[in-house]
């Protein structure tokens, strides 16, 4: 498959595309964009300015007020905004149709379009001509679907970061040092007598070690970045009256569990999201996990065990105002190993707890009856899943397919250290180097088959 990078052929698309840009509803305004070589001819057929002048007499960045027309039928009045290739959104010719964001008037509106010369536009394809175009590198254009789609501030600042080259310029700095290294390697292999700057094997060395810990630090903050992105699968789990809807509430703020006296009411597993400490806790409020002989019960409690051994991160409640049982021992015993924080609750009451327990397990405080012990909670999950120390507004990777070529990146770099330090020829270093290089240019899309730029853009919105 050839690639589809600089050498491989990017270049202006044939078909002239159209899409609804924005969200089909009810809103102030909605946008059709046209992008290709005919972009501005099909708008002129259909739009029609109040000044009487064709779109095509227009320049770049210039905006007319008119007619959508279907003949003399007009299906609404508008804005269009003309973009002369290059300088547009996907580097084509762009019309961009700003119309009254009815669901029905903009199908009706792009209906025309079409009917005068634009193909349907397929998921993403605005974008990927963008990059075909060398508008965007891919690091880029992925983090569009994180500015649209973001839960929370944190995954906003990350896809930022992103769309404002933070990953592309990081990588682009470890290339650098690359090339300088093989050119180092080429100078070293035909010179090998002189003594050229720069040029030796603790030179070598220098920039591989760039490379290796500018790598190590994008790989290890992939985790925290993934969990503050989509957000951690979490289970409250504990003993019946522990406190855990109690819980669930100081999290999220609201009485949406039933809170009871009675032991074993939280029947079912109840999802919801919360955000603590700028992640979002996929949570559920689960039915205490002990033996049962209600049929009902039993149902949540069966629930409330898949939910634990699925979850990413283990909320443990005790009671601290009572001594620990059985139940509670072997809960904690079953949690060793996981990513888990233990909840000491009730401690608004003289505390009867044995610490020593509890050892080995990351503890928190709270009296979730009286509202106490938030912001604890908060900090203390932020640091179980190494969120708290991540810096959303820097480079960190965005999906797996970028963690993969990183990673890729990273064993060829040690590979080429091995090759070094154990006195091969600086040929077979020369070798692994590149191979890194490839798997940062496929990481940015400056060298990237066709196949992997196809899946990547399919994933994307209609429009976009
Ligand atoms: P769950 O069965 O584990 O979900 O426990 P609940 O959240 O239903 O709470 C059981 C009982 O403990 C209720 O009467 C709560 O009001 C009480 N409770 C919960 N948290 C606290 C706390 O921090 N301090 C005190 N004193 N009581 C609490």
């Amino acid at each position: 498959m050839p690639p589809v990078g600089k050498k491989g052929g990017r270049g202006l698309q044939e078909k002239t595309i159209a899409a609804i840009s924005t969200a089909l509803g009810e809103s102030a305004v909605g946008m059709i964009r046209i992008s290709g070589s005919e972009a501005i001819a099909v708008a002129d057929r259909v739009f029609c300015a109040v000044s009487g002048k064709p779109l095509s007499s227009l320049k770049g960045y210039a905006a007319a007020y008119g007619e959508v027309k279907d003949g003399e039928r007009v299906i609404d009045d508008g804005v269009a905004l003309v973009f002369r290739a290059p300088k547009s959104y996907t580097g084509e010719d762009v019309v961009e149709i700003t119309l009254h964001g009815g669901r029905l008037l903009l199908l009706e509106a792009l209906r025309l379009i079409l009917e005068n010369g634009a193909k349907p536009a397929a998921p993403g394809e605005f974008t990927k001509r963008a990059f075909l175009n060398g508008k965007t590198d891919l690091t880029k254009a992925e983090s569009i679907m994180g500015l649209i789609s973001a839960k929370s501030s944190a995954e906003l600042r990350l896809s930022r970061a992103a769309h404002l080259g933070k990953i592309s310029k990081s990588i682009a700095e470890i290339e650098e040092h690359l090339l300088l290294l093989d050119a180092s390697i080429a100078a070293f292999s035909d010179y090998p007598d002189e003594e050229l700057e720069g040029v030796s094997p603790a030179h070598f060395a220098e920039h591989l070690d760039f490379a290796e810990n500018a790598l190590q630090r994008m790989l290890s903050s992939y985790e925290a970045g993934r969990v503050l992105r989509e957000g951690v699968e979490t289970a409250i789990v504990g003993k019946p009256n522990v406190g855990k809807s109690t819980v669930m509430n100081l999290l999220s703020g609201t009485e949406r569990s039933i809170v009871t006296e009675i032991p074993g009411t939280t029947r079912d597993v109840v999802e919801e999201s919360v955000i603590a400490g700028g992640v979002c806790l996929r949570l559920a409020d689960t039915a205490g996990i002990r033996k049962t002989e209600d049929a009902v019960e039993a149902i949540g409690v069966s629930r409330a065990k898949n939910r634990l051994d699925t979850a990413e991160l283990v909320l443990a409640v005790l009671d601290a105002s009572r001594p620990l049982d059985e139940d509670d021992r072997a809960l904690l015993a079953a949690l060793r190993g996981r990513t888990c924080l233990v909840i000491l609750n009730k401690n608004d009451l003289p505390e009867q707890i044995d610490r020593k327990d509890l050892q080995g397990f990351y503890t928190v405080e709270t009296s979730a009856l009286n509202g106490e012990g938030y912001e604890a909670l908060c900090a203390a999950i932020g640091k179980i899943t190494h969120t708290a120390g991540l810096d959303p507004d820097s480079a960190v990777l965005m999906n797996e397919r970028q963690r993969a070529c990183a990673a890729k990146a990273y064993e060829s770099i040690k590979e080429a250290k091995n090759a070094l330090a154990s006195g091969f020829t600086t040929d077979a270093v020369g070798v692994c180097v590149d191979d890194a290089l490839a798997a940062l240019y496929e990481l940015t899309g400056k060298r990237v088959t066709n196949e992997v730029a196809e899946e990547i853009f399919e994933h994307f919105c209609v429009g976009k």
